[in-house]
């Protein structure tokens, strides 16, 4: 926690002065896209889809190109129609952001207030933070014993001042998952005055029969929100849409401090497109059930840790600590073949590099060259 400031000494600063802890929040690092002396390195560091978008998508998006001097639908009308038809939810339970980034955001913002508190795993995506810091309101950090989200360990942490958990199922950047069984015994144990968010942003990923998303479960409850994205199993990173599924009172408080429009309509029918692209969707996870299990056979193989089982497009492995094996080691001599990957020290995690899933060649290279960096 910084300084508090007193208000008149905000005020008699010799030029602005932010609000308390503004400047204590650690900016968003992210993924590395570019290296130098390289042109085209392959990019392994941001989970993006490996192969691209639909080609459904990118015609829709390039349809838009004629209207660029239009507002969009504040409401993105067509993408909650297809949402509401594809997934059989209700048009008015959804909400959308710039990015399921700023729906978390959006979220943060509406319910917590300076000394509030959220809740969240060790290791958890660091977009949830960032909102909550921005609101005075303190992050907590349950353990997460053998890289997973431990929910006795959630609920240690909460107390009369949480107002939301937040638990990505499955994780980024650990990759690993919890059986719906455990979240809705997590929904249980939780005050129904503490929203509980599901990010799933990796939820089509998870092909498990013990995993679930939750939309269920945010259907009949008061307090469960469900996020998913755009940006990854659709391939769209770059249009910023995500969305949620939430309870008519979260709905309401959401829509009222929402910039109105926090969506495009390049990102809109692009979404609309790639939603109907079944075909691409089955083509992503399948690249993904085929080479993650290869991937990690072969991680090991070579005395690296994959930590898992990830249920994601991407792997979290740990690297030894002795000098010249470390894994601020690897993540440089990989950039010098081409292969940037995510350091997860930011998270907590120096010892651990995340490999994004690519495609053959991609996964052969990177393969090849930590052999390389292993044996030298
Ligand atoms: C990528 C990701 C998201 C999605 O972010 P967008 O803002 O929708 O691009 C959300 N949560 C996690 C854990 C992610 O890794």
């Amino acid at each position: 926690m910084s300084e508090t400031a007193p208000p008149d000494a905000r005020a008699a600063g010799a030029r602005p002065i932010p609000k308390p802890g503004i400047l204590d929040i650690h900016p968003y690092v992210p993924g590395k896209a570019k290296v130098e002396g390289i042109a085209n390195p392959v990019k392994l560091s941001a989970n993006e889809n490996a192969l691209g978008s639909s080609p459904k998508a990118q015609a829709a998006y390039a349809g838009a190109g004629a209207s660029l001097q239009m507002y969009p639908d504040p409401r993105a009308n067509i993408v909650r129609a297809a949402l509401a038809e594809r997934f059989g939810l209700e048009p008015e339970r959804l909400i959308f952001g710039c990015g399921s980034d700023e729906v978390f955001q959006i979220l943060n913002h509406a319910y917590l207030e300076p000394g509030d508190n959220i809740v969240q795993g060790e290791y958890g995506f660091a977009a949830f933070a960032i909102g909550a810091r921005a609101c005075q309101a303190e992050v907590r950090m349950a353990h997460e014993p053998g890289y997973r989200i431990d929910v006795d360990e959630l609920l240690k942490c909460v107390d009369e001042r949480t107002r939301l958990v937040f638990l990505a199922n499955p994780g980024n950047p650990t990759g690993t998952w919890i059986p719906f069984s455990e979240v809705e015994r997590l929904h249980r144990a939780l005050p129904p005055s503490v929203i509980l968010v599901l990010d799933g942003a990796y939820g089509e990923f998870a092909v498990d029969p013990g995993f679930n998303d939750g939309l269920e479960l945010a259907r009949r409850s008061q307090n469960v929100v469900v996020t998913h994205t755009f940006s990854k199993l659709y391939g769209l990173a770059a249009l910023r849409i995500g969305w949620g599924y939430a309870p008519d009172d979260i709905v309401a408080a959401y829509d009222r401090i929402r910039a109105p429009f926090n969506t495009s309509i390049p990102g809109q029918l692009a979404a609309v497109a790639a939603l109907g692209d079944e075909a691409f969707q089955r083509a992503s996870v399948a690249l993904t059930e085929q080479w993650r299990p290869w991937l990690a056979q072969q991680l090991g193989g070579m005395g690296l840790e994959p930590v898992g089982p990830s249920a994601t497009n991407f792997l979290l492995v740990g690297f030894p600590q002795k000098p010249g094996k470390t894994a601020l080691e690897a993540e440089a001599f990989l950039a010098t073949r081409g292969l940037l990957v995510r350091s997860t020290a930011v998270y907590g995690l120096p010892d651990h590099l995340r490999f994004t899933i690519g495609l053959e060649e991609h996964n052969r290279a990177l393969i090849e060259a930590l052999a390389d960096f292993m044996r030298g």
